[in-house]
Formats: structure tokens, sequence, C-alpha cells
């Protein structure tokens, strides 16, 4: 059997993420972690390394859907793998992280703080329990959308992943698909310095 290294327990983090949120919402800050650096790592290291290795979240839907067997294990219908259902989601989940942003510049320019939680950007679940602390009323404005943001990735990838296979999120996850886009934008540059095609193969598919 394969040793278990401490990269292959961090879905315990990907937990605690969640659970810290309910107590203290500025812990939602901590997901700009999440955020940066799959970034980070493709846009200097030129590979999924990440998705690969680190992703908490990978590896807590592979554990359930794998393991525990909370999965149909079907596989996904082929429009969640298509080109245009990947970009368009990225773009739309772009427009509402933007928006959110907007609300938080909002609250920095005085408008009212708003305790809630908007999960997949429609309901609005009452947070007033979760401690906010002696910060900025813009801060704690963008803790609790950005806390909204990782919410509903979370759901999208619990759903998806009960009705297909463990990890059919990572098919249409907006950080992976960027992450895939700075790689194959690398690659198909370093490819075409050396005179080779700029084909890349689609690492969204080893999930499948
Ligand atoms: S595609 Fe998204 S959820 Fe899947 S491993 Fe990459 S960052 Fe994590």
């Amino acid at each position: 059997m394969k040793k278990k290294r401490w990269n292959d327990y961090l879905w315990i983090a990907e937990l605690l993420y969640l659970v810290l949120g309910l107590f203290n919402i500025l812990f939602a800050w901590l997901g700009m972690i999440f955020f940066t650096l799959p970034l980070l790592v493709a846009i200097f290291g030129g590979s999924k390394a990440y998705c690969n290795r680190y992703c908490g979240r990978g590896q807590l839907l592979a554990i359930l859907g794998g393991k525990l067997k909370i999965s149909r294990n079907a596989a996904p219908p082929a429009f969640l793998r298509s080109r245009w259902f990947r970009y368009g989601f990225l773009a739309f989940f772009m427009i509402m992280f933007c928006l959110m942003l907007f609300n938080t510049y909002k609250v920095f320019t005085g408008a009212p703080l708003k305790e809630t939680v908007t999960l997949l950007w429609v309901f609005k679940l009452p947070w007033q329990w979760a401690e906010v602390g002696m910060v900025s009323p813009w801060f704690a404005q963008f803790a609790f959308g950005f806390f909204g943001v990782m919410l509903t990735s979370t759901v999208l990838g619990l759903l998806t992943m009960i009705l297909f296979r463990p990890r059919s999120w990572c098919v249409y996850c907006p950080m992976g698909t960027m992450t895939q886009g700075i790689c194959q934008l690398r690659n198909s540059g370093k490819l075409k310095e050396n005179g080779k095609s700029g084909d890349f193969p689609v690492s969204k598919q080893k999930f499948l």
C-alpha cells in the first residue's frame, strides 16, 4: 500500500475551513489561499500540481464518493465536459465574484454590513451568530461574500459527486478551468518555440 504523505490529509483543512466559518466568519479569508495558490502554481510552475496533489476539496470528494461510496459513480453528461459549458460557468462564476467585490466596496463607502451568506447565488442564509470581531465592516463583508462563494462551490461539488463520479466537480470547477487554461497557454507557447504542435492533453479527463 502506498505510504501516506502530509498532503494526503489536506481534506481535513477543507473540512476545518467550512466548520470555522460557522463560528467566526473572518476565517473565510483563509479561503484566499485555496483561491490564489492554484493560480500561482499554474502561472509560475506551469503545472496542475495543486489539483493533482494539494487540493483538499478534490481529496474530500474522492473520499466521500470513493471510499464512503456516497456516489452513483455514473459518467457525467457530455455537456459538463464541453468547452462552452466549462468556460461559460467560469465566466458566470467570475461575474458573481465581481458582484461580491462590488458589495464589499459599497460597504467600504458607507453602506450597512449585511450579515448573510448567499448560497447558490440566490438563497440568503442568516449568519448573525458567526463572530465578526472588531474589524472594518468592509473586511467582514468580504468574508461573508467569500464564504458564500466557497459554500456554493462546495454544495455544487457535493451534488455532482452524488449524481456522477466522485470528482465530477473537477470537470467544471472554475479554479481547475483557469489553471488548465493557464497551463495550456504556457505549454503551447513552449511547444511552439520548439516547433511542435500546440495541443496539450486535457488533464481534467483524468478525473472521469
Ligand atoms: S479542479 Fe478544483 S476541486 Fe478539483 S482538484 Fe482542481 S482546484 Fe480542486
